[in-house]
C-alpha cells in the first residue's frame, strides 16, 4: 500500500523512525518491499535525481507500482530525495510522490527560504507535502559535491525557516555526513543540538536525518577480503544511537551507503567465491536476501518493527475522519 509521507512522519514522531532506503534497480525495490512485510515496518522508498537519470523515472515509477502490486500488505511511502526545484517541479507533476525534499541548504539562507516557499507552495496545491534541510551535512550529495565542512543546524534559524518557508518536515545537520567517510576519531551525534532544534519547533513537527548509515566495519573488512579498497577506519552512525534520536523529534533517517555496501559485499564475495558463474541472478538473488536483512535490522534499531498494523490502523482512523 503506498501511503502519503507525511502520515508516516505524524504517526512516528516521538515514537520510532521510518527509515528511508534509496532504490535505483528493480532488486532494490522488490527488497525494500519485501522488508517491510519481513519487518513488519512501514518504509519510505526514496529516489535521488541520480536514481532517475540512471533507469528512468517511468520504469522507476512502473516498477515500484509493480512491487506494491505485489505485495499489497506492506505499507511505503514514495519521496524524491535531493531533488533541486526543477527536480521537485516534475516531481510533484508526476502524481507519484507524496513528498519531495528541496535541497538549497548549500544556498544563503534567504535562498534556501525563497526557494523552498516557492516548491512549498506547489506541492501543497497538489497535496504533496516537502522536507527541506537546513545546515550543511558534508560528503557526495546527490547533484552536488559538498566538501565543505559540515555546519550544524543552528535552532533559531530552524524556527524562522520553518515559520517562513512553511515546509513540513526538515532535514538537520548534527554531525553526519554523506558517504562511507562520516566520522574521524571519536566524532558523534550532537544530540544537544538536536534538542535544542527540536524545543524551537512547532510541537510534533518532524526532524529527518540524512548521511546516518552505519558503514559497519565487518562489511568494509568483507569486502576488502573479496577484492575491495575501502579505507578500513570508514565508520557511520553507531546503530545504538538511533534509540535516542526519536524522542528528539527524528522521524525518518535516510540510508543509502549501508545499501551500496550490501550490494559491493554480496556481489565481490559471489565472484571470488563462484568464478565461473555468469548467471546475474545468483548474486542478485543474494542481494535482495542481504538487503532486506539490512531493512529489518534498521527496522529493529529504528523501533519501527512490528508496527505494520498499528500504523495500517491510524492510517485507516485518518483517510476516515
Ligand atoms: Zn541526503
Amino acid at each position: 500500500m503506498l501511503v502519503p509521507t507525511l502520515d508516516l512522519l505524524k504517526i512516528a514522531y516521538g515514537r520510532f523512525i521510518v527509515g528511508a532506503y534509496n532504490v535505483q534497480n528493480m532488486e532494490q525495490v522488490l527488497a525494500v518491499f519485501r522488508g517491510s512485510l519481513k519487518a513488519q515496518a512501514p518504509v519510505i522508498i526514496a529516489t535521488v535525481p541520480f536514481a532517475r537519470d540512471y533507469a528512468g523515472a517511468r520504469m522507476l515509477q512502473a516498477m515500484v507500482r509493480a512491487a506494491d502490486e505485489m505485495y499489497p500488505q506492506a505499507v511505503a511511502a514514495m519521496h524524491l530525495d535531493h531533488g533541486d526545484e526543477a527536480h521537485c517541479l516534475d516531481a510533484i507533476r508526476s502524481g507519484f510522490y507524496s513528498s519531495v525534499m528541496i535541497d538549497a541548504s548549500h544556498l544563503p539562507f534567504d535562498e534556501n527560504i525563497a526557494i523552498t516557499r516557492r516548491i512549498v507552495e506547489r506541492a501543497h496545491a497538489a497535496g504533496i507535502s516537502v522536507e527541506a534541510e537546513l545546515g550543511v551535512v558534508a560528503g557526495q550529495e546527490a547533484d552536488h559535491s559538498a566538501n565543505a565542512q559540515s555546519a550544524l543546524t543552528d535552532p533559531d534559524q530552524a524556527a524562522e525557516f520553518v515559520a517562513r518557508t512553511g515546509c513540513d518536515s526538515l532535514a538537520v545537520a548534527i554531525g553526519t555526513s554523506h558517504g562511507a567517510y562520516k566520522f574521524q576519531g571519536e566524532q558523534r551525534l550532537h544530540l544537544d543540538r538536536l534538542a535544542e532544534i527540536r524545543a524551537r519547533l512547532p510541537q510534533g513537527f518532524p526532524l529527518v536525518l540524512h548521511g546516518a548509515s552505519s558503514v559497519p566495519s565487518d562489511e568494509i573488512a568483507r569486502i576488502n577480503a573479496a577484492g575491495g579498497n575501502l579505507n578500513p577506519d570508514a565508520r557511520g552512525v553507531d546503530p545504538t544511537e538511533f534509540a535516542h534520536l526519536w524522542p528528539l523529534g527524528v522521524t525518518k533517517v535516510n540510508i543509502h551507503t549501508d545499501a551500496h555496501l550490501v550490494w559491493y559485499r554480496v556481489h565481490r564475495e559471489h565472484f571470488r567465491d563462484y568464478p565461473k558463474n555468469f548467471d546475474f541472478r545468483h548474486p542478485g538473488a543474494i542481494f535482495m536476501e542481504e538487503f532486506v536483512r539490512l531493512i529489518t535490522t534498521r527496522s529493529e534499531q529504528f523501533g519501527c518493527a512490528g508496527m505494520l498494523n498499528e500504523v495500517r490502523e491510524r492510517l485507516h482512523h485518518n483517510a476516515a475522519t
